[in-house]
């Protein structure tokens, strides 16, 4: 069973999520469960919590079809004491407002060295900051997200994942969601059904697809390995629509939020329409 959606605005109340990805024919979700540019976020009310569950039942949306993203100014590896506090604390905080509404999932970009340590010192506090709020949570798995390697973030090579992983102490509650536009962005070529057999035959070798929890379908704008990050709709960019029935038409995708995040929501309805229609063999002549 493929679960396919798009990160859609939680304006208005978290219940509008699930009503909106409803409205766009969506089987899963992403969402911001505070605002992605600011640290603070009042605590949630029982009544939005309450809400929030009761769409997703209204909705037929399972916590495995929902892959919440925490915010943008996190970074888990930081190379400053007091700042990498911060961070974790508001990490913290997502996980945490993530159990409270019965989510499974957390979605985060690993982090960034800022030229100011090496990349494995960066990683070892990425894993450490896992640890540190993993300790303080049940039940919600951390899925790292791989980037396109902009400015000083890591997360770019299946290797950095791995290393992550490796040093996290609850390894069944760790995982790690897959973009494609930033795959692409940092050399990974997903332009044809031998180079993604090819990138995800490398990612079962050094990750491992028992780690996969989430996928997010892009498009880019941005030129092969330009490490550059820039979204497009399917088959509008520079990858084609090659990955995209690829991965609809492969088991190893199966029961995980596969997660739109292109550029004009107005057409999602139709990629989520496309996509769901690549499942069947004719598809595939
Ligand atoms: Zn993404
Ligand atoms: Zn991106």
């Amino acid at each position: 069973m493929k679960y396919v959606g798009a990160h859609v605005s939680a304006a208005g109340g978290l219940a509008n999520a699930a009503v909106r990805a409803a409205e766009i024919g969506a089987t899963a979700f992403a969402l911001f469960t505070k605002n992605q540019r600011q640290w603070r976020a009042a605590p949630l009310s029982t009544d939005t919590i309450d809400t929030f569950k009761a769409a997703c039942e209204k909705h037929h949306f399972t916590p495995a079809q929902i892959l919440p993203h925490d915010s943008y100014l996190i970074n888990l590896g930081h190379p400053v004491a007091e700042a990498l506090e911060k961070s974790r604390d508001a990490f913290l905080d997502e996980l945490q407002r993530c159990e409270q509404l019965g989510l499974t999932l957390l979605n985060f970009h690993p982090g960034s060295h800022l030229l100011q340590i090496s990349e494995e010192a960066c990683l070892a506090r990425i894993a450490e900051s896992i640890n540190i709020a993993l300790a303080q949570t049940k039940g919600v798995t951390a899925v790292i997200e791989n980037t396109a390697g902009q400015g000083s973030n890591l997360g770019f090579r299946f290797e950095h994942l791995a290393a992550i992983i490796d040093g996290v102490e609850d390894k069944s509650r760790v995982g790690v969601c897959i973009d494609t536009c930033h795959a692409f962005a940092a050399g990974y070529d997903l332009r044809t059904t031998e180079s993604c057999e090819q990138v995800f035959a490398e990612f079962e070798r050094v990750v491992g697809f028992r780690y996969l929890r989430g996928m997010h379908l892009n498009d880019a704008k941005s030129q092969f390995a330009s490490r550059v990050d820039r979204h497009h709709s399917l088959g509008e960019g520079n990858i084609g629509h090659t990955p995209f029935r690829w991965i609809m038409q492969d088991a190893r995708f199966d029961g995980i939020p596969l997660i739109l995040e292109t550029v004009n929501p107005d057409i999602w309805a139709e990629e989520i329409a496309w996509l769901k229609a690549q499942q069947s063999e004719e598809a595939a002549a």
